[in-house]
């Protein structure tokens, strides 16, 4: 038998565990009704015609895998986008403090990427794996690394309200074109349960003679709500989905337990499961697309057999420096022996 100054203990411990879990319920329950509620109002603005590109060019250069030594992979996401004439930096990587050079700025450098000749910055959503770690999420900021680099006057479109030191923030409210051909869908709000609330936009390219091409950071919302809010947008066809869709099913094992639970946007007994992917699959099959290409920093091997499974040929799981061109002429994936520079 413990003595009872121990037996209170525990118990006191054990209540103050239930009145976390209970205020975190509540809070969850009541954000995800308001969420239910609210998701659309942001969307209802349809966009004027946004223009068209000839073509747009992808490159990661944060992901999780990486297909060489001298690339450095990382649970983040940074892409390299070039569409038409306007080049724009999507999220900023997680910067692991444990690395020399943030992995951001050593693969720019491999990959001959200059961030210093970019027209814009599109920030995601405000997780530490999309704004350059986690000191950037509780300053509000982002950033390419631990010392200041962006280009003073940088236009950064972001979805919640942040700040820089150099760059010059455009929060977005509702949908909006950035550049011919480019444009932002209205940030979506989504609740986890550890997590709490966040907001995410995703970019859509419109590419003549090919559909639009629509580019996830988290996929917090869900591919379904961020297809859906495409479509109420603007009246251009979804060829194509590129991106991270939160999708880290059977994680057990792998790399991505952290992704699994601590971004889980259902209650915490119910984890992201084979439902969800088959959902996923689902809406994006029924917009009959040329291309599906998924983040490797969120989803898991399991989710990339389910997606090859279904897409075949049009499937791809992203790794940094795997370049991606999109035209009229449909898809090309350029081999990355081509496009980088061996080390001595
Ligand atoms: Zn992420
Ligand atoms: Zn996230």
């Amino acid at each position: 038998m413990l003595p009872s100054t121990q037996m209170e203990w525990i118990a006191a411990a054990g209540g103050a565990v239930l009145a976390v879990l209970g205020a975190l319920s509540a809070r969850y329950v009541a954000a995800r009704r308001r969420i239910e509620r609210s998701w659309t109002t942001a969307v209802e603005r349809k966009l004027d015609a946004i223009g068209e590109v000839d073509d747009l060019m992808v490159v990661p250069l944060v992901e999780r895998l990486t297909p060489m030594q001298q690339l450095l992979g990382e649970p983040g996401v940074s892409y390299l986008l070039r569409a038409g004439k306007t080049t724009l930096l999507f999220d900023t990587g997680l910067n692991r403090r444990s690395e020399i050079r943030p992995a951001l700025v050593q693969n720019a450098d491999a990959l001959h990427a200059d961030l210093q000749r970019l027209d814009g910055v599109v920030i995601s959503h405000v997780h530490p794996d999309h704004v350059g770690g986690s000191g950037s999420v509780r300053h509000r900021t982002f950033a390419f690394a631990a010392e200041p680099l962006e280009p003073k006057g940088l236009p950064a479109y972001v979805p919640a309200p942040m700040s820089h030191q150099r760059a010059e923030v455009v929060l977005t409210t509702g949908p909006r074109a950035i550049a011919p051909g480019i444009a932002l869908l209205p940030p979506l709000p989504q609740m986890m349960f550890w997590l709490g609330p966040v907001a995410e936009q995703a970019v859509v390219v419109n590419i003549r003679g090919f559909g639009l091409v629509l580019i996830s950071g988290c996929g917090h919302p869900g591919i379904e709500r961020m297809l859906a809010v495409s479509e109420l947008v603007l009246d251009v066809p979804i060829r194509a989905v590129y991106g991270g869709l939160h999708l880290p099913v059977h994680a057990l094992g792998t790399p991505l337990m952290l992704q699994s639970t601590i971004g889980n946007p259902h209650p915490p007994w119910r984890p992201i499961g084979e439902r969800d992917v088959a959902s996923a699959i689902a809406e994006i099959s029924a917009r009959g697309p040329r291309l599906v290409a998924l983040s490797s920093h969120d989803s898991s091997p399991w989710t990339y057999g389910a997606f090859t499974h279904a897409f075949g040929e049009r499937y791809r799981t992203l790794q940094v420096g795997d370049e991606l061109t999109v035209s009229a002429a449909g898809v090309r994936w350029r081999p990355l022996h081509s496009t980088t520079t061996p080390t001595p």
